[in-house]
């Protein structure tokens, strides 16, 4: 069951997908114009609301993301909890000194492995996670960050995304393990160039 607000906020990211999306080959979304380059405030304000309202009651006490296209929604939901927000790092940087977690992730748009670091400092075993991502497709980038919550002792309260992609692996993955999942737009399949939606949450 989805909230008002939700059910308003579902609608607002359907439309934007309808007319902005781009479907290239057989299981991309390209969604560019408001949420993997250019970014839209509004609505990253929105659904930042929206997945704060729906894990309000979650103890949660830091936000989990990838970068980069995770940041924006992370950072509007960590801002309506009230709580910092963490990305991991895919790349190595001389200023990443700390002790860190680490996991592998395979980038489905990319088709290589990275390795996703956080550092010992931003997480521990006093905290309950929210991870927020902005595609679910099969499950790798959420995988990798629950793999790290568990390294660091933190437990894990929700996982919220932007867009899942239904016909894909990864929203069974988590919901398979008890982990509460609110996918904003749930995409059933692409059809002839076009996006078809589920509302089975509905
Ligand atoms: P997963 O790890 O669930 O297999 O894939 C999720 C990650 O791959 C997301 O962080 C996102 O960056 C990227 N991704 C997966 N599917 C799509 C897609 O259809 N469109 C875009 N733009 N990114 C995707």
């Amino acid at each position: 069951m989805y909230s008002k607000m939700e059910v308003i906020v579902i609608k607002q990211l359907e439309e934007r997908i309808q007319s902005e999306g781009r479907v290239l080959g057989e299981d991309i979304l390209k969604v560019d114009g408001f949420l993997n380059h250019q970014v839209d405030p509004h609505l990253m304000r929105d659904m930042g609301q929206a997945f704060a309202e729906r894990f309000a009651t979650s103890g949660i006490t830091k936000v989990l993301t990838v970068e980069s296209s995770g940041i924006a929604p992370a950072l509007m939901a960590s801002l309506a909890l009230g709580v910092p927000m963490v990305f991991a790092r895919k790349h190595k940087s001389l200023t990443l000194t700390d002790d860190l977690y680490t996991a592998k992730v395979y980038s489905f748009t990319k088709q290589v492995e990275n390795q996703i670091s956080i550092s010992k400092h931003f997480l521990d075993k006093n905290d309950r996670v929210l991870i927020i991502d902005d595609f679910l497709a099969n499950g790798q980038a959420v995988t990798g960050l629950l793999e790290i919550c568990q390294r660091a002792g933190a437990s894990v309260g929700g996982v919220g995304v932007v867009i899942e992609k239904r016909f894909q692996r990864g929203h069974e993955l988590i919901v398979d393990q008890g982990i509460p999942l609110l996918a904003l737009a749930s995409i059933a399949g692409f059809e002839d160039g076009h996006v078809v939606f589920s509302h089975e949450g509905e």
